[in-house]
């Protein structure tokens, strides 16, 4: 564990503009290499350029940028194995993990907005029910520079879930990675260059939450974060103060229901991928196992097999289901929940520590007889834990899944499709699967994002596109009513009669203003 030493003193650094930040690779410490901590000066210059380059971009047709997009994604799938390699190497992750869960995720997000974008944001007539003689079209224009601040665990995926959007929607980008991750980044800066992408239009600057701090400053127009809720408390307050939109992309709890008539194999299966995927380091990972009781044993026996199972180890073999940790934290975090949990009565059935190697590495762990009086099941875990409790009855299971601060992603296991379609509708979550885990988070056409302190706003789905926008109402005459409008000065008792009539003819029992607009 001599790694977990120099690589948590990397990421401690003060964050004065001229340290620089060692990025290490977490399954076997090799110093990968290092980057700059930007001060708000750099920052600053990154934001005005950026925004300079924004405006010939924000001129083109969204098919233009479209093109533009996909000549970028183009590039990110030719070099796949490039960035794969590093991505595994710089997070720990399996290479399959890397390439499904980042690079083909994001080749998905540009494919999918850069088909559908010119429609989504083709301007759009709204029908006014009662001022018939005017048009009101909506049209979508880029709010300028879009702000993208990431975490460590999908450091590809993650921010460019969001940037095709905002590209797109014709902003610039400026990107603050999270410091424990940065070189992925910058590689995917460096191919943005290589393709022709116009270089100003994304800004990749480096640093701490300083960095991240003196982005917002800076003047942005719109913020997209993605993080811890303690940080995003922090990024929403700075959003606050400076009347700044933006996104919060937090933290996750999803419970997983498995209900009395589940199909016991795909629910033990599920629970395991969802739960140890990426190691557990994932928003929307299975926390928490609620199982009914009639299947709970059966349910906790194979996962129990299944999680024993797990091959864990350097992602650049194979054979590896499980890579590391990438945060050292997380770790310590990990060895919390489970002296807590074990101290009030959990059994450790699988896992419970961490492998003693020069990586960081921590067993894929399973945890029984787990209630809410314990840490791992109420509070955030990140790492590869899955807790499972034993309920009486589904609807028990609803109740705990509900009772919780989170509130992102959740899942449902029965055999009853409908049944669990139900169950869904009342679990309080930004997203809930039926008899699947975590494939929503790879899902464009479908809104992302929590409620709780889950957090605000959505990214993916054609709203989220939309929302890269300012919306500006367009309105002018079909049919001029002249400059003699009696609702306009001087007011006259003329006027007021005729709004009292008005008033009476469109409310009162003739409902004309519901034959008007096919309104009640
Ligand atoms: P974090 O909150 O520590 O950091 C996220 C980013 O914010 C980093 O780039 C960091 O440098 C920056 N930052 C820190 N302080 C800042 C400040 N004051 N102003 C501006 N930026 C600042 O999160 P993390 O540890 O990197 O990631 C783990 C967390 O992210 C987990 O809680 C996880 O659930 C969450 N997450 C959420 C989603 C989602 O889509 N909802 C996805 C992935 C991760």
């Amino acid at each position: 564990m001599g790694m977990l030493a120099t690589h948590a003193a990397a990421t401690k650094s003060n964050g004065h503009a001229n340290d620089r930040i060692k990025s290490y690779a977490p399954a076997t410490g090799e110093l990968l290499g290092e980057v700059p901590v930007m001060g708000p000066d750099a920052v600053r210059a990154a934001v005005d350029r950026a925004r300079r380059a924004q405006v010939a971009w924000g001129a083109l047709t969204v098919e233009d940028r479209c093109k533009r997009v996909l000549r970028f994604r183009d590039a990110i799938v030719d070099r796949e194995e490039e960035l794969t390699d590093l991505l595994s190497r710089e997070t720990g992750k399996p290479l399959q993990e890397a390439l499904v869960h980042e690079v083909s995720a994001t080749a998905t997000v540009a494919t999918y907005f850069a088909k559908k974008g010119p429609e989504i944001l083709a301007p759009r007539d709204v029908p006014l029910a009662l001022l018939k003689h005017r048009k009101a079209v909506l049209h979508y224009v880029p709010r300028g520079v879009v702000a993208c601040i990431t975490p460590w665990n999908f450091p590809f995926y993650m921010p460019f879930r969001d940037i095709f959007l905002a590209l797109i929607a014709g902003n610039a980008v400026v990107l603050k990675p999270s410091e424990v991750t940065p070189l992925i980044a910058l590689k995917a800066k460096d191919l943005w260059d290589q393709c022709g992408m116009p270089a100003d239009l994304f800004q990749v600057v480096t640093g701490y939450g300083p960095t991240g701090a003196a982005v917002i400053d800076a003047g942005v127009n719109f913020v997209v974060f993605t993080g811890g809720v303690a940080t995003g408390r922090r990024v929403a307050a700075a959003c606050g103060e400076r009347l700044i939109p933006c996104v919060m992309e937090l933290g996750g709890k999803a419970p997983l229901v498995v209900c009395r008539d589940a199909d016991v194999e795909l629910a033990a299966r599920g629970a395991v991928f969802g739960g140890f995927s990426n190691a557990g380091q994932v928003c929307i990972s299975v926390e928490r196992v609620y199982a009914h009781k009639d299947v709970a044993d059966a349910l906790t026996k194979r996962m129990t097999e299944l999680t024993k199972g797990l091959r864990v180890g350097d992602p650049s073999s194979r054979s590896v289901d499980v890579g590391a940790i990438i945060f050292p934290k997380q770790i310590e975090v990990a060895e919390d929940h489970i002296k807590d949990a074990v101290s009030k009565g959990a059994k450790v059935l699988a896992g419970g520590k961490r492998v003693q190697s020069t990586g960081q590495f921590f067993e894929p762990t399973l945890l029984g007889d787990c209630n809410h009086s314990m840490t791992v099941m109420t509070e955030e875990i990140f790492g590869p834990i899955v807790p499972i409790m034993k309920v009486d009855s589904d609807e028990e299971a609803v109740r705990l899944a509900n009772q919780s601060h989170l509130g992102l992603n959740a899942y449902v296991f029965t055999k009853d499709r409908d049944y669990g379609e139900r169950i869904a509708q009342r679990i309080e979550a930004g997203s809930v699967l039926v008899n699947d885990v975590l494939t929503n988070g790879g899902c464009p056409e479908t809104p992302f994002g929590g409620i709780k302190q889950s957090g605000f706003g959505r990214v993916m789905g054609d709203d989220s596109l939309r929302e890269m926008c300012d919306v500006r109402h367009v309105n002018v005459e079909r049919v001029g009513i002249g400059s003699d409008n009696p609702m306009w000065f001087p007011y006259s008792d003329k006027g007021l009669s005729l709004a009292r009539k008005a008033t009476k003819l469109l409310f009162g029992g003739g409902g004309l203003l519901k034959k008007l607009a096919n309104i009640v």
